[in-house]
């Protein structure tokens, strides 16, 4: 099969590799499309210790079921894998699971292929015409929709009456703004250095867009922070923005430390939550919502040809696309 192979850091190659063989619990899907990911971007960099090259990165996938039981099943495929045994995956959160596993993460090839093998027990079956790329953004929108679950019992109030900030509008920040418009914020503000990915921002209607370089946000005026970010300065920019009593939840993985005002989060009682994935509840919920329309039109998906994955790698790493995801199509 043809597979888009990260070769070493800053170069992806796409050439033939070896069709994946399924084990006994898995099945063969044929890829239709595959989202990259920030932590794909991350590996590029060759800033992963967790994906050594060769590896064919990837885990954002929808397609059809190919081999095995199923045959012809449209699916999206849950990433994440997980033992099904463990005290965290049968009490309900199997995203901290102690043997969890993301594909295409060293030993685990990912999605930027044309076939991909998976357990049964992680694909999502679509509704009847959802197209395959809207449902390859479920993965980074599950991941977000996890984020407002986590929230939503950290905060005092309802959500709806919430001043809330995102910084960060790849697609994990931008759709968690969407969710929270869905669920009736209105005072809602999503901040973003690239210029073209604000303006992607402002079509999606979602709120107040700034610039975190021109505007200077008023210190502790923020009920709920998301910083989908994850570095040193945007944790300082949402410590400094959240209100006492705030909450900021972190999703990005941008680096480890620094940007935590420690004295402010303890003396006016700031919940600082650190959230990663979604369990298998959130993912299906996830497609329902993408699939009615509730986020609206997800134009700000772009599709390319996996064969061009190399450029797409390079124009994100540049900051010259306007789209929160591209999606790649074998
Ligand atoms: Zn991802
Ligand atoms: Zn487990």
């Amino acid at each position: 099969m043809k597979a888009l192979v990260y070769t070493q850091p800053e170069e992806m190659t796409f050439r033939d590799e070896p069709d994946p063989e399924p084990a006994a619990d898995e099945v063969l899907i044929k890829v239709e499309a595959a989202g990259i990911c920030g932590s794909d971007m991350h590996a590029y960099h060759g800033h992963d210790e967790r994906r050594i090259p060769p590896l064919i990165l990837g885990h954002e996938a929808a397609g059809t079921i190919v081999s095995g039981p199923g045959t012809g099943r449209r699916v999206v495929v849950n990433p994440l894998m997980t033992c099904g045994q463990c005290d965290y995956c049968l009490g309900g959160r199997s995203n901290l699971c102690r043997s969890r596993q993301i594909i295409g993460m060293t030993p685990r090839e990912g999605a930027f292929a044309e076939y991909l093998r998976m357990p049964e027990r992680n694909l999502v079956t679509l509704p009847e015409g959802m197209d395959p790329v809207h449902a390859s953004v479920t993965e980074p929108v599950a991941t977000s929709l996890h984020t407002i679950h986590l929230a939503a019992r950290a905060v005092y109030r309802p959500l709806a009456e919430l001043r809330s900030l995102v910084i960060g509008a790849g697609a994990v920040g931008l759709a968690a703004a969407l969710i929270l418009r869905h669920q009736g914020c209105t005072d809602l503000s999503i901040g973003d250095t690239n210029d073209l990915r604000r303006k992607t921002a402002e079509r999606a209607g979602v709120g107040a867009v700034y610039d975190p370089r021109r505007e200077t946000l008023e210190d502790a005026s923020f009920d709920l922070v998301i910083d989908a970010v994850g570095g040193e300065v945007t944790r300082k920019v949402a410590v400094e923005a959240v209100k006492p009593g705030g909450v900021v939840m972190h999703i990005g993985l941008m680096d480890s430390a620094g940007g935590l005002d420690i004295r402010k989060i303890t003396l006016q009682e700031v919940t600082f939550i650190g959230t990663y994935t979604y369990t298998m509840v959130d993912f299906r919920a996830t497609v329902a919502m993408l699939n009615s329309g509730a986020l609206g039109s997800l134009d700000w998906i772009e599709q390319r040809p996996l064969a061009e994955g190399g450029a797409a790698f390079q124009d994100i790493d540049r900051g010259s696309t306007p789209a929160a995801k591209i999606v790649l199509s074998p």
